[in-house]
């Protein structure tokens, strides 16, 4: 399984952005939550551009263990999960744990799911046992859920934690992978051979304050559905196919209404209700559509999803490069 001897089994993923408040609490509780497993570990950091001082402390970190700490230094925020995809690029283990810096995922829960791990599963989701969020998030995440679990056929329970363990293999998959804007447990997912959930617990943000806002939210859903599905394309077609043929057989009718009765002036105002209807209908299709063009547009254009500035890492002969035909996408200095 290992290669060399410090070959780590566990790695363990946090992006990192403007959490300079909560890092020192990070540190005190994921250091000696992992040490206590008594396995191979490593934890590699990606810094999604902060603005902060988490750099700094994150190099400090490294000094102080660089034996089991990686650090990926981004050049600028390009989005949490862009953040764990650098941070697999990265790290080595065979089991990957990603986890949020914020304390909201208690590191005492990653043996947890490096044991269901090492029963077999190659995917372990979470599923939080009381979230510890304002109220409108729990409701709005549930329903999302649930809307989301329809369309993408993902079935991830509670999709808004990402204290999660992945195989190698799908890591493999996912390093693959050059799609923007997406969404790493769902990717994942679709990865997986072997997958299942566990309850962890979830507790309050220890320090700073929740990056997202309600808008971003909302983008991360679509950002989700359009990514994962043709579904919304789909059921739009099939409902523009109904309203036509249900308008088709009104304009039927009244063509033969007039024929017989003669003109009709009433019923304007209905009209009206029935045409802004159906404009708002034509909006949301274009809107839809935009929707999968720019997703297209994105994709095509093909940039580096993201620049690594440069990795603070200890010399390791053993790093193997990345399997031929797999071009890395990642620009910028490393060091060693
Ligand atoms: N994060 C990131 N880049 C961003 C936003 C967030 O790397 O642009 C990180 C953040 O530092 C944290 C994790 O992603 O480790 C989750 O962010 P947050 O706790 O703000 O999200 P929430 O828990 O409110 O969903
Ligand atoms: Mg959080």
């Amino acid at each position: 399984m290992s290669v060399s001897p410090n070959q780590p089994e566990i790695s363990v993923v946090i992006p990192i952005y403007n959490e300079q408040a909560g890092l020192a609490a990070l540190f005190a509780r994921l250091y000696p939550a992992l040490d206590a497993l008594g396995a191979r570990y490593e934890i590699v950091f990606v810094n999604d551009g902060s603005r902060d001082n988490s750099v700094s402390i994150l190099a400090e970190q490294f000094r102080k263990r660089p034996d089991v700490t990686r650090v990926v230094l981004f050049n600028g925020n390009y989005g949490q999960h862009m953040a764990i995809l650098a941070g697999f690029e990265a790290a080595r283990g065979d089991i990957m744990v990603t986890l949020d810096a914020d304390l909201q995922n208690p590191p005492e829960e990653i043996g947890n799911l490096v044991a269901k791990m090492r029963e077999g599963y190659d995917y372990v989701g979470s599923i939080r046992r009381k979230r510890q969020d304002v109220a409108w998030r729990t409701y709005a995440s549930k329903a999302m859920n649930r809307l989301r679990e329809r369309i993408t056929n993902i079935k991830i329970t509670d999709q808004g934690n990402m204290l999660r363990a992945y195989g190698r293999n799908i890591v493999d998959l996912m390093n693959q992978c050059a799609e923007v804007n997406t969404f790493v447990p769902a990717l994942a997912y679709r990865f997986a051979r072997n997958p299942t959930e566990i309850v962890v617990e979830h507790e309050e943000r220890a320090a700073g304050e929740s990056k997202y806002s309600l808008y971003s939210l909302i983008r991360l859903n679509f950002d989700l559905v359009t990514g994962f599905s043709l579904v919304p394309l789909q059921f739009y077609s099939m409902m523009g196919m109904l309203m036509s043929l249900i308008s088709g057989l009104l304009v039927a009718v009244l063509v033969v209404r007039r024929l017989f009765l003669g003109a009709e002036a009433e019923g304007v105002f209905t009209l009206f209700a029935i045409t802004f209807f159906f404009m708002g209908v034509i909006l949301f299709g274009i809107g839809l559509l935009g929707e999968y063009v720019g997703r297209i547009f994105q994709q095509v254009r093909a940039r580096p999803r993201y620049v690594v500035q440069t990795i603070l890492q200890q010399k390791d002969e053993s790093q193997p490069a990345p399997p031929p035909g797999v071009e890395k996408r990642t620009v910028g200095r490393h060091h060693d």
